[in-house]
């Protein structure tokens, strides 16, 4: 029996996929209940897209309050289509959350083991993915955002790996990206997945769930708790995507956290 939940969740207007267990949580939301107008209508959490930041800074607000997860407790790394993992704790909380300039530079991978820190990614069609291990004292977390570079660069094994020197593997979950039935590269890319991910290519479709899914299972996450959530935002009109609005959109923040906060706070912890 799997120890991880999945299923929708709505509040205050906001629609989301929750993942959970082990005294984790992560969430995907969709493009649901805020502010942003067209072509970022509504949920634009990103804030170097083009949109109005008052909009985005509401919006990132509304999903904190939804969620449980207060905005200030929340860390936004800078993307790069990396490999570059960070660690981060109660020091960090807060980075990235309401400006671009605090932001972890560089990053597409975020670490903790601090109660009530959220890693966020961003995305649009780029895959989430959340790894949890039973840590020495509770859960260790990694979030990281995966393209095709950073898949092809194996940054969800790495993330997987290092969680795993920190104690058990527990379970994962690839969020809603772009699925095998849209993701589709020209040949030389298709031959450079072929032979990193044999089998992966169908045609010129390249299924990066799976992709993530086995690297997944070769850091040594149990096969049957890896949930892949196998939502496709580029078919799926509730989620923004990159390919099917050709580069105008706005982006998804996935966020996961520990939820024993409150007993952090008690000094119980
Ligand atoms: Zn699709």
């Amino acid at each position: 029996m799997s120890g991880f939940t999945c299923g929708w969740r709505v509040d205050g207007g906001l629609r989301w996929l929750w993942w959970g267990g082990a005294g984790v949580e992560a969430v995907f939301p969709t493009r649901e209940g805020g502010l942003s107008a067209d072509p970022y209508a509504s949920l634009n959490l990103g804030l170097a897209v083009g949109d109005d930041p008052a909009a985005v800074l509401e919006n990132r607000r509304r999903l904190g309050a939804a969620t449980g997860l207060d905005v200030g407790r929340w860390v936004v790394p800078s993307q790069v289509h990396g490999t570059h993992l960070v660690e981060v704790g109660e020091a960090e909380a807060g980075r990235g959350a309401r400006d671009l300039t605090s932001t972890i530079a560089e990053t597409d991978g975020l670490l903790t083991a601090a109660p009530g820190v959220g890693l966020a990614v961003s995305h649009a069609d780029c895959v989430p993915v959340v790894t949890v291990a039973a840590g020495a004292a509770g859960p260790v977390i990694a979030a990281v955002h995966a393209g095709w570079r950073g898949m092809l660069d194996g940054i969800v094994e790495e993330a997987a790996a290092a969680l795993g020197r920190r104690g058990r593997l527990l379970g994962a979950v690839v969020g809603p990206s772009i699925g095998p039935c849209c993701f589709t590269v020209d040949d030389a890319l298709r031959r450079r997945f072929d032979a990193r991910f044999p089998g992966v290519a169908t045609g010129a479709a390249v299924d990066l769930w799976e992709c993530a899914a086995r690297q997944l299972r070769a850091a040594g996450v149990p096969a049957g708790e890896i949930t892949v959530t196998r939502l496709c935002t580029s078919c799926d009109g509730r989620f923004f995507s990159h390919r099917r609005e050709r580069g105008v959109t706005g982006r998804h923040l996935t966020l996961a956290w520990r939820t024993d906060r409150a007993a952090a706070a008690n000094g119980e912890s």
